[in-house]
């Protein structure tokens, strides 16, 4: 189904996934707050990507570089030179726009006037701070804007220690930060950000394979964790588009509801980092391939996700609105490794009587899953609460749980409800919740 963005930004906000940052002080559209539950899903999303691209792989190794680094990363990245936006500027309103990013091209989305735009300057992104006690050039510090630099700049760390063959590659998850001209919709384009990133370096005649692998395991990577596969589509760039370090990139792009935009872009970045590296560090990032004797610059090919856009895109995706019994049911029907609570515990009543069994309930089940314990409220209303932050299974503690001990299991997709023995619930659960 299709939802709005205001609908899920009142839902993230409403249940505590999302907050504005600052939001006492007006909210800053710069950055926003993950809440309890965002908190959660935003982990299980990084989880699974570094399950996907670490742990379940042997040539894969993982990273956590600083976000401050040299200056000088950034000259020989051609960051400091090329890493821009063009920026137009209003004259009525003197409101600044991206002007590749308008929906009319001559008209101020922010006034209406028509054709008031001053010509486009480019707009370097960096975030720039100082290191230390004094604020001149020779302190001048960027925040990074990609986690991928970190990597470039370890690469021959991590090789040596790891005693690493080509192909292989280094994954980071991280914050990086861009002064963005215009944040907006929502989490979807921020100041500060998280990343998921890997290169993948490979002998650069292998170059174009390894991308055509990524391209489909990237793919694949979305669809297996539920995410429709009809909202999503592989685009290159056009010549003009590409970023300075690429000669092929494509974005996995999901279907937001303002229209397709990227998720991920897959680059070749050739051997552009590591050569550039090896000029401004007069340290030599070749590769030397002992089998073949001879030396050489393997080339990058790099997945680079964002960690909170995804995570926004699986919230997307899994909004849906369903009728039962003359009332509209709001169900996020997360995949359970996503899902921030795996089951909700909910005694019938708060009646001192059902606490031993609730209680007893949650703390066979909590060293497994993320549980929370609901007493307040009608069932009916915390079921509802249960399905809008896409909670697997309620198990609800009621009075013949008393006698029986039994308790009923509820699930979100279904609604079907199942009687389960106390002593049985922790293997009935496992058979169905990772
Ligand atoms: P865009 O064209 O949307 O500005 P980009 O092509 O510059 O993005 P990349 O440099 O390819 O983005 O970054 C890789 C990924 O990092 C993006 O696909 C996106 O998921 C994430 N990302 C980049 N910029 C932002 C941002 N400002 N806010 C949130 N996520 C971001």
């Amino acid at each position: 189904m299709s939802v709005t963005l205001d609908t899920i930004a009142n839902l993230a906000k409403k249940r505590g996934f999302v907050f504005p940052s600052s939001e006492i002080y007006g909210g800053l559209r710069s950055a926003y707050d993950y809440g309890p539950l965002g908190v959660e899903l935003l982990r299980n999303v990084k989880a699974e990507w570094w399950r996907s691209m670490v742990r379940d792989r042997d040539d894969i190794v993982g990273l956590d570089s600083a976000i401050i680094q040299d200056r000088q990363v950034w000259a020989a990245s051609g960051h400091e030179a090329s890493f821009t936006d063009p920026l137009v500027e209003c004259t009525n309103c003197n409101n600044r726009f991206r002007p590749d990013k308008l929906e009319d091209a001559g008209v101020c989305p922010n006034c209406g006037e028509r054709d008031s735009f001053t010509e486009a300057r480019q707009f370097n992104l960096l975030l720039k701070t100082h290191l230390g006690p004094v604020e001149d050039e020779a302190a001048l510090a960027y925040l990074r804007p990609e986690t991928a630099q970190g990597i470039f700049i370890n690469y021959e760390n991590v090789r040596r220690t790891m005693r690493l063959k080509l192909p292989f590659g280094i994954a980071q998850i991280g914050k990086s930060f861009r002064n963005e001209i215009t944040p907006g919709q929502f989490v979807f384009r921020t100041r500060e950000f998280e990343q998921m990133e890997m290169e993948y370096f490979c002998r650069p005649e292998e170059a174009a394979e390894w991308f055509a692998y990524w391209l489909e395991q990237r793919m694949a990577w979305y669809v297996d964790l539920g995410m429709d596969k009809d909202k999503l589509r592989l685009r290159a760039h056009d010549e003009d588009e590409l970023s300075h370090y690429s000669t092929t990139t494509s974005d996995v792009e999901y279907q937001f509801p303002w229209g397709w935009d990227e998720l991920e872009g897959i680059a070749n970045r050739t051997d552009f980092d590591l050569r550039a590296h090896t000029e401004q560090s007069g340290q030599d990032l070749s590769y030397y391939d002992q089998d073949q004797d001879e030396r050489f610059f393997p080339y990058v090919i790099e997945p680079a996700a964002g960690a909170t856009r995804t995570t926004f895109a699986f919230l997307i995706d899994a909004y849906s609105e369903e009728e039962v019994r003359g009332e509209t049911r709001v169900v996020l029907k997360l995949d359970p490794r996503l899902a921030p609570v795996k089951v909700a515990v909910l005694p019938l009543s708060k009646k001192e009587e059902l606490m031993p069994d609730t209680r007893a309930v949650a703390g066979a089940l909590r060293s497994s899953w993320q549980l929370e314990v609901d007493v307040t409220q009608s069932i009916g209303r915390r079921y509802r609460r249960q399905d809008e932050i896409g909670t697997p299974f309620c198990v609800t503690v009621d009075f013949d749980t008393l006698d029986d001990k039994a308790v009923t299991v509820r699930d979100r997709d279904t609604m079907n409800q199942d009687r389960v023995a106390i002593d049985q619930l922790l293997a009935y659960l496992r058979e169905r919740l990772p």
